[in-house]
């Protein structure tokens, strides 16, 4: 059901979800009707002064309440989010609504308080932050449970009211996110609406949605900037990425193979800030591979309700047809595949094999794209003057790590990567107050941390005379 304007209403349409294991249909989706966005961004646009005016404390009540709530259904909406993603229920999506529960109950407790500049015989001079009004909360099909709620706990907390639109390809858990909410948040503050990408073009272009928080794909984060200048939309965008990891020749690397593999592969390797690009010293890097590989055939593909299998289907058809497109480029150029390579199209689910490409020429585009699925080319460099070069040589710049024994080399080599985010001899930490955002086309602005919380709000300077 939709979630408008404190109601779980129908919508005339409805459109095919599949589970992506099987490619049979998981259930019929509400399509929103313009009518059924409007009533919903009218509804937050209501709702809007009364929950800006509660204040911090009782907003905090609500979004623990909800926390509570949805901790209450967590089970159901762990086993849904398997069903429509594709991710190991065990593993993934336990950790993925668990976190955004985490996220809500930690988010609540935030603050941004009245900054004093001066107090002075002459004037006092305050910087405060105030809500903006409707926010709309755009999301891909990759983590949609925990990246809607990264937006959806600091736009409440700071007192605005959303309007979250999930991909078309998971729209059931974020659904059932807004039913639960209208038992227990006041009407309006949370809409959630499902249907076509067309959905997202109505919030873009709409006069009374205040700012858009989007994460997806590059190309449609410049649509949606594009589409937000009529009123002077605030934006956030959380966009593609092709990270680079740069293993220094002192890496005690046999130990780090499994967290380099998860950080790669993990989800299916369908992250923005997977490692997509996998540099290894050339004094290392033969048997690097070879250890990787030999840790790659441990971990098993499949449907992710097995308690079994490590990694899942690839969530939809498009993006399993964009693999086999670059797997056959690997293929007609014979690149030297290490493991996996072949995609079997007899299985009835999206199944992609772990596949390892032996350093393939820099130019390639299993090496250039961002291929969103589990296929990493492991690349040799002689010179770190190089591999920086390289790293950086990217029209993205979301996420980098450097591995090395000598901290302070890898330091070194830390702060030269054009990215938001940099990690030495550790990956994919992230925190409610740690910053995290793109470089160059990898994004604009940042979620999470101080600066995050603010992007929800407009700075307003008060000057009193004295
Ligand atoms: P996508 O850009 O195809 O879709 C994202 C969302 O935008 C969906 O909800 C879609 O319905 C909506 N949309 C489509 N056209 C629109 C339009 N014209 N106006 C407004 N909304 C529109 O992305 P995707 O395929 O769902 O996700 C994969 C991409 O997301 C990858 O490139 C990945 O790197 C990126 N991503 C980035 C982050 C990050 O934090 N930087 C996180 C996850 C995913």
């Amino acid at each position: 059901m939709l979630s408008i304007d404190g109601q779980a209403v129908t919508a005339s349409a409805t459109f095919d979800v599949l589970n992506p294991a099987s490619n049979t249909v998981l259930a019929k989706a509400p399509a929103a009707s313009p009518e059924q966005i409007e009533a919903a961004i009218q509804g937050a646009r209501n709702a809007f002064p009364a929950w800006a005016a509660l204040g911090w404390d009782e907003r905090e009540s609500y979004l623990n309440c909800y926390a509570d709530a949805l901790d209450a259904n967590k089970d159901e909406l762990i086993t849904l989010l398997t069903l429509e993603q594709g991710k190991p229920r065990h593993t993934m999506a336990t950790t993925e609504v668990e976190g955004a529960i985490y996220w809500i109950r930690e988010v609540a407790k935030r603050r941004i308080p009245v900054e004093v500049l001066e107090d002075n015989e002459q004037q006092v001079v305050q910087v405060q932050h105030t809500p903006l009004g409707v926010v709309g909360a755009i999301t891909p099909w990759n983590v949609p449970v925990l990246l809607g709620l990264w937006k959806v706990a600091f736009a409440l907390v700071t007192g605005n009211t959303v309007v979250l639109k999930p991909s078309p390809y998971t729209p059931l858990t974020s659904l059932r996110f807004g039913e639960i909410a209208l038992k227990v948040l006041p009407s309006g503050v949370l809409n959630v609406l499902s249907g076509g990408n067309e959905l997202g073009q109505i919030m873009t272009e709409h006069p009374h949605i205040a700012k858009i928080s989007f994460t997806g794909s590059t190309a449609t984060g410049q649509r949606v900037m594009a589409s937000s200048a009529g009123n002077l939309k605030r934006l956030t965008l959380e966009l593609g990425g092709n990270d680079a990891a740069i293993v220094l020749p002192d890496a005690d690397y046999k130990s780090i193979i499994p967290t380099l593999f998860w950080a790669a592969f993990d989800n299916s390797a369908q992250l923005c800030i997977a490692i997509k690009r996998l540099y290894v010293h050339t004094s290392i890097h033969a048997e690097f591979v070879s250890e990787f590989v030999a840790y790659a055939k441990t971990k098993s593909v499949g449907d992710g309700m097995d308690p079994a299998t490590d990694l899942g289907p690839i969530q939809n058809r498009m993006q399993y047809e964009k693999l086999a497109d670059l797997f056959e480029d690997v293929k007609n150029n014979d690149y030297r595949v290490a493991l996996g390579g072949t995609i079997d199209r007899s299985l009835a689910g999206n199944f992609v094999p772990v596949t390892i490409i032996d350093n393939p020429p820099e130019s390639s585009r299993v090496v250039q794209e961002e291929p969103f699925g589990p296929i990493l080319p492991i690349l040799a460099y002689d010179d770190v003057e190089d591999v920086i070069r390289r790293a950086n040589n990217s029209p993205f710049g979301l996420g980098g790590s450097v591995w090395g024994k000598n901290r302070d080399a890898a330091i070194a080599v830390a702060n030269r990567l054009e990215t938001g985010t940099v990690w030495v001899n550790q990956i994919h930490v992230y925190g409610v107050d740690i910053p995290f955002g793109g470089h160059k086309q990898s994004g604009l602005g940042v979620e999470n941390g101080h600066e995050g919380l603010c992007e929800f709000t407009n700075t307003r300077t008060l000057l009193i005379k004295k």
